[in-house]
């Protein structure tokens, strides 16, 4: 059983209505690769004619973010992204242009350099969120 299917499962289990748009939204977030804000996801469910008016968008992306489907992205500028809940520590890579999100993982160092930092301060990290804001490849 595929993580799509697996979640819906779930959700059936726990007696959630699964709407023709709850599943596209779902298979949506677990199969992209960058992170989505609201009306790139409304976007992708045209695409794919899975007509959902707005107001359902949003509930939808509250739903799954209750359920730890996916998760809202801390950046500071306001504008709302989402991805799905990770399994794995990351960080991202954020264009200020073409406000296109990549997501990266850091090899060492800078983890390491947060133990060190939480030692010298003693202070206790539940958790941190680092993004590197520029220029994509397309935008240089
Ligand atoms: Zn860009
Ligand atoms: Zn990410
Ligand atoms: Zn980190």
């Amino acid at each position: 059983m595929g993580l799509t299917n697996s979640i819906l499962a779930g959700f059936q289990s726990k007696g959630y209505r699964l709407t023709a748009s709850r599943k596209a939204i779902v298979r949506i977030f677990l199969n992209s690769k960058a992170p989505l804000s609201a009306v790139e996801l409304n976007s992708r469910l045209k695409k794919i004619d899975v007509i959902v008016n707005k107001t359902t968008v949003y509930r939808e992306i509250d739903f799954l973010k209750s359920q730890k489907v996916i998760r809202e992205l801390p950046f500071g500028d306001g504008k709302k992204r989402y991805e799905k809940w990770p399994d794995n520590h990351h960080h991202h890579l954020v264009c200020i242009s073409c406000d296109s999100i990549e997501c990266i993982e850091l090899t060492g160092c800078l983890e390491k350099e947060e133990k060190k930092i939480m030692k010298e301060n003693n202070f206790k990290t539940i958790k941190h969120s680092l993004e590197f804001q520029g220029l994509c490849a397309k935008c240089q």
